[in-house]
């Protein structure tokens, strides 16, 4: 009876047939919506296992539109994405289009540039590029390089290739990425472009790009597709900033590029029936301002709704609003069959009438949805409330065992949007003691106040608490965050943009909530305490950290990582230069002749003959295999270069030149999560308990300052070193009171205090390392790869001071020494082109540039002549192959005389701190008498001893994973001991 009254409402339209102006036909209206999965290869090739996840879903669905996929090497904005950047893609694309129309949906591939939105770290450490040079507005973002003229001419010929290859790869259209701020919504934007040429001004010259992007689509498509080909386009309504695109500039676009054809748009919002985000007063949904207001030619161009669309109802309230076409995104992760269940959610024949009924025609369907809902008597929108539920409503979660079954790619079994619907099925026993709790997070003035209710498995409910102040803006980032946490049955979501510090208060009054009922549920177990427990407990997730959790979870150990900041990579994500190891296969495959007899006596002369031999030798000998493990666990250091105080090229970084830091926190960030390894963030160590003179657990403290305990046998201590923590500097080394330091605010020595409670021993307190080259203003490390590189140092008079080559400590003191106390580095467009980390500097403001010598001492202030003279002089030192005036061996790489030339003014900052705690080579740490304390091992900075008087650059992450490696194999197998 009821699915009869639907019948009679709808003629269930979702089922029927829908054909595009193209004149391609889709078999119903259902599409799944273009996903990132960040599951491409690292060159944005397609890999098996997206093929696979495209080909479980297909089938059902009318059509699928591949996500994004960039253009050019430029474009791609997440890592891991896909792209139609070179006629190389085209045949795993085309694999991927098969497996799609084999299922019998249609495939569209929807293609991109980033734009300014794009990281360097994404691109080599390039710099962005985007309509002007300006970052988008928000913390962190690059300031992008504006395209000149010519350059947008390219980039719009590249989309046209783009088409080219997504017509040779089998696809049926192409959907033109206009939304999200990628680069054609930034070049349509006020705020994105503020150019003055025939591509920026006003709307109608903002307008330009989009359309051109459109046209030399259609020309492609015409030109290299046999028959017809969908060309779609996805937009953002709105912007929120101020200028920004209002929703009749959208519609002015729109109207624009209808007149130039096109297959459909698509409207790129978070909820199918979302209003205006500027004019909050105006809840009217969108579509139906946008089917109330668009002109004649938009009134033929059919419209895809996407948002929050997991029942057959909130796909017919997507029809009945107006949109011709419904595009499904989390249901179809979650529910690869998606669109049967929704088929088998009808009757019989309601299916078959929609199989035999007529196909719609274009720019019809939408005004024939308002139509329907007209006669069904009753605004449109609330169409779906009339109905009655559904008997078997879907739920948007998915079953955390289910990973494989359901052909979900790991990066994006990982990727916020999944990771957010994830539920933990494998717990068995009730977690929770059932209840409401009231958690109070005033501040400043403000109240608010909310109410967490659990069941015994699961937080049934968030409310705010009655007296709590709260305004439009806070509710509407509650209500999104409180239904994130209820999906997932968990704090652990992502933010929503944006209200970062909105999200987070609800985050932390729910992870209150459950800590203290947790407690709650485990004194009424018998009044007994159950804690929780790991084999191997690891404090600080630097480098060290990691590769100590990766190496114990694969010896068997279960594994607790806690890291007192609210993110991991410590001070190793800041590491520049890379990791120095002898006889590796990458030396042995260029021609590189070393010996680890070499390696260890260099280092031995670096750190002024203070290294602990033993302990040295070790490192010596273990670094190639060290190097070995990275790549198999698939992050490689292939490119070799060298630092201060070594005569062969040992320091293996990425192959793209890049520094090391961020590529190595997250290849083992990714390893980490693929073992299922447990972190806390936010959560620091206070104390490593022990009971009856062994290691028993730790007690952890969070931001909030609650404590909990957690038992173990065997703890890890990676929490770095102590160059923030001004006072212990000072207490060690007086006269560097007042020096900057390019550390992260975490390096404060807390592992150095924690294991002296404990007994241990310390070494080498006063060797705190000064880094030479640290810019002032912003404490950035200017990379030793830069000089490796063949960079050279000047005074503010103009001359070289000292062998830019030697050890960390001799080039400081030269720099101290000069009567200004500062120096530049000077480097040009080769050098810059050959070490990525350049564009970083260059993105933070920090280079002077000029195309000319004389110039940039201009710039400068700097005595020209001497300048000049200074190169010169160093240039024919180059071509001789020997430094006579100042002793440089090294990196004597190729003259500096390649235009635009570059200036970096900079002065030293602490930057290492090479004592710590004593261990011995196999990690354990050790008393005042020189024996083994069981239970605890030290890798990475925290342990003092290898380095010495002076740390070589390159031996810091060299130091992390070897250790790292070691403690945590060391740590594994401890467990098994009784
Ligand atoms: P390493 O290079 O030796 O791995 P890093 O500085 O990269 O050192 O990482 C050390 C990590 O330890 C940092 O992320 C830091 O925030 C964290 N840490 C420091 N002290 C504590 C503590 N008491 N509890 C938890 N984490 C800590």
């Amino acid at each position: 009876m009821k699915l009869g009254l639907r019948k009679i409402m709808t003629g269930n339209p979702l089922l029927q047939a829908f054909r595009f102006p193209c004149g391609i036909e889709l078999k119903n209206r259902l599409i799944m919506a273009p996903m990132t999965t960040c599951s491409g290869f690292y060159d944005g090739t397609v890999s098996n296992e997206l093929v696979e996840y495209y080909r479980a879903r297909a089938g059902s669905l009318g059509a699928i539109i591949v996500e994004s996929c960039f253009i050019d090497n430029s474009g791609p904005a997440f890592p891991g994405a896909i792209g139609v950047d070179s006629d190389s893609k085209i045949s795993g694309l085309a694999r991927l289009a098969a497996a799609i129309k084999d299922k019998g949906s249609r495939a569209i591939l929807q293609i991109y540039h980033g734009g300014r939105m794009v990281s360097p770290a994404l691109i080599g450490g390039r710099s962005p590029v985007a309509p002007s040079a300006i970052a988008a507005p928000r913390e962190g973002a690059p300031v992008p390089v504006a395209l000149t003229e010519a350059q947008v001419e390219e980039m719009i010929a590249k989309f046209g290739d783009a088409v080219r290859r997504a017509v040779k790869a089998g696809f049926d259209g192409v959907e033109l990425h206009g939304a999200n701020t990628y680069l054609i919504q930034q070049f349509y934007s006020p705020n994105s472009n503020r150019r003055s040429d025939k591509w920026g001004g006003n709307r109608e010259k903002r307008a330009a790009f989009p359309l051109a992007v459109l046209d030399i689509a259609t020309e492609a498509a015409q030109s290299f597709a046999d028959e017809n080909f969908i060309i779609g386009y996805r937009f953002s309504p709105e912007e929120i900033e101020e200028p920004g695109i209002r929703f009749a500039d959208s519609l002015y676009l729109l109207e624009e590029m209808a007149g130039h054809g096109l297959d459909y748009v698509h409207f790129s919002m978070g909820h199918i029936l979302r209003p205006s985000l500027v004019d909050r007063q105006d809840k009217t949904p969108l579509i139906r301002k946008f089917i109330k207001e668009r002109g004649a030619h938009l009134a033929k161009i059919p419209v895809i709704g996407v948002g929050g669309v997991v029942n057959r109802q909130d796909a017919e309230a997507a029809l009945a609003n107006g949109y011709d076409l419904v595009a499904v995104g989390k249901a179809c992760i979650a529910y690869p069959d998606w669109a049967d269940i929704i088929s088998a959610q009808d009757l019989a024949g309601d299916k078959a009438a929609a199989e035999t009924a007529p196909v719609s025609t274009p720019g019809k369907a939408g005004e024939n949805r308002a139509a329907t809902a007209v006669e069904a008597g009753g605004e449109a929108a609330d169409l779906a409330g009339l109905l009655p539920a559904e008997p078997a409503a879907l739920e948007l979660y998915i079953d955390s065992t289910k990973r494989e079954e359901l052909l979900i790619p790991e990066p994006l079994w990982r990727f916020s949007l999944v990771e957010a619907m994830i539920r933990d099925m494998s717990v068995e026993n009730a977690k929770f003691h059932a209840g409401t709790y009231q958690e109070d997070l005033s501040d400043d003035g403000l109240r608010i106040v909310m109410n967490v209710t659990l069941e015994t498995d699961r937080i049934k409910d968030i409310t705010l608490a009655a007296g709590t102040d709260i305004d439009e803006e806070f509710t509407a980032c509650f209500n999104l965050v409180r239904g994130r946490i209820l999906a997932a049955n968990s704090p652990h979501i992502d933010a929503v943009a944006g209200a970062t510090a909105q999200s987070e208060a609800v985050k932390q009054a729910v992870s209150k909530a459950l800590m203290k009922s947790s407690r709650e549920a485990l004194s009424e177990s018998g009044g007994e305490v159950v804690l929780q427990r790991y084999d191997v407990v690891i404090i600080g997730a630097g480098g060290a950290g990691l590769a100590a959790a990766i190496e114990a979870k694969d010896n068997g150990a279960k594994v607790l990582i806690v890291e007192k900041m609210p993110v991991v990579g410590g001070n190793t994500i800041k590491a520049s230069a890379g990791m120095n190891a002898a006889e590796t296969h990458f030396q042995k495959a260029k021609g590189i002749i070393d010996h680890k007899a070499l390696f260890f006596q260099e280092t031995m002369r670096g750190g002024h003959h203070k290294n602990n031999p033993s302990l040295l030798w070790y490192f010596v000998e273990h670094a190639p295999e060290a190097v070995a493990w990275l790549e198999k666990h698939g992050i490689s250091l292939s490119d070799i270069t060298t630092t201060g105080g070594m005569s062969v090229d040992r320091t293996h970084r990425p192959a793209d030149r890049s520094a090391v830091g961020g590529y190595l926190i997250s290849g083992l960030l990714k390893n980490v999560h693929q073992r299922h390894i447990d972190i806390m963030t936010n959560t620091a160590a206070s104390e490593i308990l022990r009971e009856n003179g062994k290691v028993a657990g730790v007690r952890l403290r969070d931001s909030e300052g609650e404590e909990q305990i957690i038992l173990t046998k065997g703890v890890i201590v990676a929490t770095g070193g102590f160059s923030a923590n001004s006072r212990m500097v000072e207490k060690y080394r007086p006269e560097l009171k007042g020096f900057v330091t390019t550390n992260h605010a975490g390096a404060t020595g807390d592992g150095i205090k924690l294991l002296e409670r404990l007994g241990a021993d310390v070494v080498d307190m006063k060797e705190i390392q000064i880094h030479p080259t640290v810019e002032q203003s912003s404490s950035y490390l200017i990379s030793e790869a830069v000089r490796g590189g063949g960079a050279i140092l000047v005074s503010q008079a103009g001359k070289r001071f000292v062998n830019e080559m030697e050890t960390r400590d001799k080039v400081s003191g030269a720099i101290i020494d000069l009567p200004e106390h500062y120096a530049y580095i000077i480097f040009d467009e080769q050098i810059r082109r050959e070490n990525k980390a350049v564009e970083q500097y260059i993105a933070r403001n920090l280079v002077i540039e000029a195309a000319i010598i004389v110039d940039l001492a201009a710039r400068l202030e700097m005595n020209a002549d001497n300048l000049e003279k200074s190169l010169r002089n160093y240039n024919a030192a180059v071509a001789a192959g020997e430094d006579k005036e100042f002793g440089r061996i090294t990196a004597l790489r190729q003259p500096i005389d390649k235009a635009p030339f570059y200036a970096v003014r900079i002065a030293p900052g602490i930057h290492h701190t090479m004592g710590g705690v004593k261990i011995d080579p196999d990690s354990a740490v050790l008393d005042k008498e020189g024996d083994v304390i069981e239970g605890v091992w030290a890798a990475g900075e925290v342990a003092g001893g290898v380095h010495g008087g002076n740390r070589i650059g390159g031996n810091a992450v060299a130091d992390i994973i070897i250790f790292g490696i070691t403690a945590g194999r060391q740590a594994a197998a401890h467990k098994f001991k009784r």
